[in-house]
């Protein structure tokens, strides 16, 4: 059971050996993405091997911070009492200029202001020292 002291308190990611590249990507103000050397295959979340092709042979690159609002959900009722104070808010399904789709929230705006197929720009959000997220807000 959770604790009456966890549940107010946000869950929060855990980078391991594949995604704290990643993380720190984020803390330095770039969002990385994986590209695949053989085929060319890019790939949003970090993994040890191309999602197409099954090969190793993966770089990073920064991604441009822009995409589409390919969908999206606004929560009126929080998951849990860290949430509270965050309702409404949307949960975005973006399509990255790239290619690869990630979920995140919307920020800098009401909720009913996202639209499917909004420009969005990634803006980042530090909580500490090892975690930055990515959010996004209206281009
Ligand atoms: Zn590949």
């Amino acid at each position: 059971m959770i604790s009456a002291e966890d549940a107010i308190r946000k869950p929060l990611p855990t980078p391991d050996a594949d995604t704290a590249i990643f993380w720190r990507g984020l803390h330095d103000g770039r969002l990385l993405l994986q590209h695949c050397t053989d085929c060319g295959h890019v790939q949003y979340y970090q993994q040890a091997t191309c999602r197409a092709c099954g090969r190793d042979n993966l770089v990073h690159r920064a991604a441009s911070g822009r995409g589409k609002v390919h969908s999206f959900s606004v929560v009126h009722r929080a998951p849990g009492p860290a949430f509270k104070a965050d309702v409404p808010y949307a949960v975005l399904l973006v399509e990255l200029e790239e290619g690869p789709r990630m979920i995140s929230t919307f920020t800098g705006g009401a909720p009913d202001e996202v639209t499917f197929d909004m420009d969005v720009v990634l803006t980042l959000q530090t909580i500490n020292e090892e975690i930055t997220l990515p959010r996004f807000r209206k281009a």
